[in-house]
């Protein structure tokens, strides 16, 4: 039989985003109305293992749904990819009467929190926290649709420069491994192209972004570019390097919109999103539910085990690509 599960932690892990406190609330708060403790746990991984532990009130998360970042910080913590911090961790949340964790993170935090659930066995519910949008199994994720607002609002900043000049610009944003960001604000800001990491292998997307042409009327333009990749191809100044080598009659301009994106005050979607995954973290434990994800599909609640999750490539849907493509025209 199950052990009942009196005491529970969270932690916010990696990159913080825009409704991570709307999670934290919701999961606290939903804990409470169930009679459970509720542990805060400060600096992600880093504060399992340096014993970083604050009790939770409902009132601990009041005023909280609309501030951006974490109330419980965030931190990457390198001792906890080795099995020494992972068993600091484990005694010390033994010696805290810890039951369970809610992880709220991207890939890393679900990858670290499926590692330490299968040595401990202990029962962890994820929350998808990133704004990259990139964690398999869920339409969204927290964090996702509020930096998405974000960039929509530079860019149209940008284009009022743009469209006073004769001038490329290339608009770098995060998603290291998924265009969801760039592919998707480049819709939304009625931008010329998206230069995203799911096509960069089999065709050259600034070739054929320049072979598509500018409208006629058209004197500027704006590309979306998501950020280099771990091998150092891709980015925004990558591309502007080739338009001066490649095609010297365009002027190139680099915008990189950095952490700004991860800054402000969650959009409504993010808050609702955070406040139903919140709830539903608790309401899965109780059913005896462990190591999953909780993921939203079709606006459902659904759970993710999280070796899918972090495992599974999530696809861009070629629609959207068609969508710009033809758009842009
Ligand atoms: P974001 O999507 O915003 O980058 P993330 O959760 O993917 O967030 P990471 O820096 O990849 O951010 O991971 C956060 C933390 O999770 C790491 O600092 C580490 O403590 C833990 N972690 C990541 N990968 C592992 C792993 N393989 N084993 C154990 N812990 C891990």
């Amino acid at each position: 039989m199950e052990r009942k599960i009196s005491t529970i932690g969270v932690l916010t892990s990696g990159g913080d985003a825009p409704g991570m406190n709307a999670a934290i609330r919701a999961v606290t708060r939903t804990a409470r109305y169930h009679e459970m403790n509720v542990i805060g746990i400060m600096r992600g991984y880093q504060g399992l293992i340096d014993k970083e532990f604050v009790k939770f009130t409902s009132s601990s998360v009041s005023n909280t749904i609309q501030r951006g970042g974490t109330i419980l910080k965030t931190a990457r913590c390198g001792a906890f990819m080795t099995p020494e911090g992972r068993k600091a961790a484990y005694e010390n949340m033994v010696e805290a009467g810890i039951d369970a964790l809610v992880v709220i993170g991207g890939n890393g935090s679900l990858t670290g929190a499926q590692l330490f659930a299968r040595e401990y066995d202990i029962p962890i519910i994820g929350l998808p926290g990133t704004i990259d949008n990139d964690l398999y199994g869920t339409d969204s994720t927290i964090g996702y649709d509020s930096a998405l607002n974000t960039i929509v609002d530079c860019v149209d900043k940008i284009r009022d420069t743009a469209n006073s000049h004769d001038r490329i610009f290339f608009i770098e944003v995060m998603g290291r491994d998924a265009g969801f960001l760039a592919q998707n604000s480049a819709i939304a800001s009625g931008a010329e192209a998206a230069i995203i990491p799911e096509g960069s292998t089999d065709v050259d997307q600034l070739a054929e972004f320049i072979d598509r042409g500018k409208r006629k009327s058209k004197n500027s333009a704006i590309v979306l570019v998501s950020e280099a990749q771990k091998n150092g191809v891709g980015g925004a100044f990558y591309y502007a390097d080739r338009i001066k080598k490649e095609f010297p009659q365009f002027d190139a301009r680099v915008t990189i919109l950095g952490h700004l994106q991860r800054g402000g005050t969650p959009s409504a979607y993010d808050r609702i999103l955070a406040s139903r995954m919140g709830y539903a973290a608790i309401e899965a434990l109780l059913e005896g539910q462990r190591n999953v994800m909780i993921g939203i599909k079709n606006d459902e609640i659904v759970y993710v085990p999280i070796s899918r999750a972090i495992k599974m490539d999530k696809p861009i849907n070629q629609e959207l690509i068609a969508v710009l493509n033809v758009l842009s025209m």
